[in-house]
């Protein structure tokens, strides 16, 4: 019997072969929490991913960006809030691998170098590890870390945001190789995209001619 990381619920398995056979490979989520995660339907904003009936949302029309194009998994509801909560701050680690299957996939189509946005050193030690290179471990996809992350010092909401979108917090770690011409970020979640924005900037400056995005949430 298997159990659903989320809910600890046993989860039925099916009687088939061939069922019996597909769960042990990808299951991992029962049906009831599954549900609670919402896929982006669309219309998308052909830029950011953002639910919009125009090519372009309001955010993005007229924006310059260094990144190229985000796409991303599932809205950001209060059940998916609830999940990177579970994750990231209370350090359930092991809830990272449920979205294994769509990600391999995602990947496997774009063939691109896989690089996650990173976490500051002090970020890290305080969580026990980065959520972006956790749910690619345990998706079993392979990633390069050309991009690290200062630590910046904890200030006030107003200025934190206003540093957040135009400061550059991202440095390259390593040389990237002049055959990158193409990369896709990673991260968990898209709000602003100043993130991986920043994140391509540095990429771009460093000869990449291609930046894309792929988060889980949007
Ligand atoms: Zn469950
Ligand atoms: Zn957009």
């Amino acid at each position: 019997m298997i159990n659903c990381l989320l809910c600890l619920q046993p989860v039925k398995q099916a009687a088939s072969w061939e069922s019996s056979w597909l769960f042990s490979e990808e299951v991992l989520c029962c049906t009831n929490c599954l549900v609670g995660f919402e896929k982006l339907t669309g219309p998308l904003c052909n830029m950011c991913s953002k639910e919009s009936s125009d090519e372009f949302c309001k955010d993005c029309q007229g924006r310059e960006l260094y990144l190229n194009r985000n796409r991303s998994l599932y809205q950001y509801n209060d059940f998916a809030k609830e999940y990177m909560k579970r994750f990231k701050f209370q350090g359930d680690y092991i809830i990272g691998a449920i979205f294994q299957k769509e990600l391999k996939k995602y990947f496997a189509a774009s063939k691109m170098t896989i690089v996650p946005i990173p976490v500051s050193g002090a970020r890290k030690l305080e969580r026990g590890f980065n959520q972006t290179t956790a749910i690619l471990k345990q998706s079993d996809l392979r990633y390069q870390e050309f991009l690290a992350k200062k630590h910046s010092e904890k200030q006030s909401k107003k200025t934190k945001r206003e540093r957040l979108e135009t400061e550059q917090v991202f440095y390259l770690s390593e040389e990237i190789g002049s055959s990158e011409k193409e990369i896709i970020l990673f991260d968990d979640i898209y709000t602003t995209g100043s993130t991986l924005n920043l994140a391509a900037q540095v990429l771009k400056e460093s000869g990449v001619k291609k930046v894309s995005s792929l988060t889980i949430f949007r």
